[in-house]
């Protein structure tokens, strides 16, 4: 990244604290559960008034796992039972067909991705029915659009992965986290370098355009001597992009992360000589930081965007299409939709509940108004472009960036003389150790972390 070398304990601590990873501005905590599905619904139809008509990116949540790795963040049910994953593609199917009745076939299908769980849990069997789902209710562009899915390499097969090339999948997103035996054990993921090695290989065979690793750091156990190694081996696979993320241990959110004992977990210092580690050895071998844990090869559409300055973040973290609005689908599922948030329920039984009635299955959601947009906006430059344009960043809302946040550029002196940020009348750049910490940078623009407590609702920043 990074260029630092070393970092003071006092400045460690004093930026080492709880903070959102802002996919979304406002966060998650702040949204509202009297926002109803009418108001969701509401939010579409708008969006169907722009012209010409906005690109859609679609999300699907396939919840299921085999086991559960202990460190897991996501929404998950842990079974093997391919009936249960039958019934939800079923009971999905409907949901699918009642957005794709609430959009017109010329929104065009830019994106579309499968997360979860492990969507590679489907059978071929469940992927073809899923998709024609999908290809009934909309209108995909499998020639230029992003079809991308989330793979185990644990438990994908080379039928699994033809079947899902031949349906129009192009682009692979595969866990690997850390090749360390002593880690895996800790996190109760066994995964060899040899399956992953075998599975990465076949993608590449098959033609997929784009294939992304998913490691972890922070994990219990790990040390910089063992995840140089593991980053060696990524390497050595030259995937397209590589998402390393920083391990966020929220016991008090996810009940299972009890099962890491915090006194395995790496200490700050340990966190920080790791990220710096990540930081050299991937751009060492020539990937751009891109930002938030996210690495690419130079020609990849993430860093051209990034230096065109086109790149934007959402719940699925950096991406090249922002003019999208964003459909979810599945239990859990996030939609952004123009100025609207809206997440469905979190049990699957109300999930199956409420679709069967023919009912949209939201369960939360949020309006943002004209302040939330422009902060959005100035977190987003600030995560996608690591700089703020003083002179231009608020002209599409015809405000002025130095007199509307006026308190903000005084709150940021303080970051400017712990060396994170760089201030000049035209522009405010974050410095390399402002990158290891943007998250704090970011918090000086979001104002309901006055009104939020701090406390257990979001992971370190570290
Ligand atoms: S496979 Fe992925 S989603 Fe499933 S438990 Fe492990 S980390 Fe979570």
């Amino acid at each position: 990244m990074f260029g630092v070398q070393d970092i003071s304990p006092d400045l460690l601590k004093k930026y080492d604290r709880p903070g959102p990873r802002y996919t979304s501005y406002p966060t998650a905590p702040v949204w509202k559960t009297d926002f109803t599905a009418e108001n969701y619904r509401d939010a579409i139809e708008r969006a169907n008034r722009s012209t010409p008509a906005k690109p859609l990116s679609l999300y699907f949540h396939i919840p299921f796992c085999e086991e559960l790795c202990y460190f897991c963040g996501c929404s998950t049910i842990i079974s093997r039972d391919k009936a249960k994953s039958a019934d939800y593609i079923e009971i999905l199917g409907q949901e699918i067909a009642f957005l794709g009745s609430l959009v017109p076939r010329e929104r065009r299908v830019v994106q579309l991705h499968l997360g979860g769980g492990t969507p590679s849990n489907l059978t071929p069997v469940q992927n073809r029915i899923f998709f024609n789902h999908v290809n009934r209710a909309f209108s995909v562009d499998y020639q230029k659009g992003e079809i991308s899915i989330e793979i185990d390499p644990r438990h994908a097969t080379d039928e699994y992965l033809e079947s899902i090339r031949s349906l129009g999948v192009n682009r692979i997103s595969m866990g690997v986290q850390d090749f360390d035996p002593v880690v895996q054990k800790a996190v109760n993921r066994i995964q060899t370098y040899g399956m992953t090695r075998k599975v990465f290989e076949k993608c590449r065979e098959l033609g997929f355009h784009s294939i992304n690793i998913d490691l972890i750091y922070g994990l219990p156990f790990q040390t910089v001597e063992g995840f140089g190694k593991t980053l060696d081996q990524v390497v050595e696979l030259s995937p397209d992009r590589l998402a390393v993320f920083n391990y966020a241990h929220v016991p008090w959110l996810k009940k299972h992360m009890v099962l890491i004992r915090e006194g395995d977990l790496p200490k700050p210092e340990t966190k920080f000589d790791l990220m710096m580690l990540i930081g050299e050895r991937l751009t060492g071998a020539g990937y751009v930081y891109i930002g938030m844990d996210h690495f690419a090869k130079p020609q990849d559409e993430l860093t051209l965007a990034q230096k065109n300055k086109t790149l934007y973040r959402n719940f699925q973290g950096y991406t090249t299409k922002a003019q999208a609005d964003l459909i979810g689908m599945g239990v859990t599922a996030i939609s952004m939709v123009g100025d609207v948030y809206a997440q469905n329920v979190k049990s699957l039984a109300d999930y199956q509940t409420r679709v069967s009635e023919g009912r949209l299955p939201t369960h939360r959601g949020y309006r943002l108004s004209k302040d939330d947009i422009l902060r959005r906006s100035i977190i987003t430059r600030i995560m996608c472009d690591l700089e703020i344009d003083r002179r231009h960043a608020l002209d599409p809302y015809g405000e002025e960036f130095d007199r509307y946040f006026a308190s903000e550029v005084k709150e940021l002196e303080a970051f400017a003389s712990d060396g994170l940020i760089e201030i000049t009348p035209d522009v405010i750049t974050l410095t390399p150790l402002g990158r290891v910490f943007m998250r704090n940078i970011a918090m000086v623009f979001d104002q309901y972390l006055k009104a939020v407590p701090r406390g257990p609702l979001f992971s370190r920043t570290l």
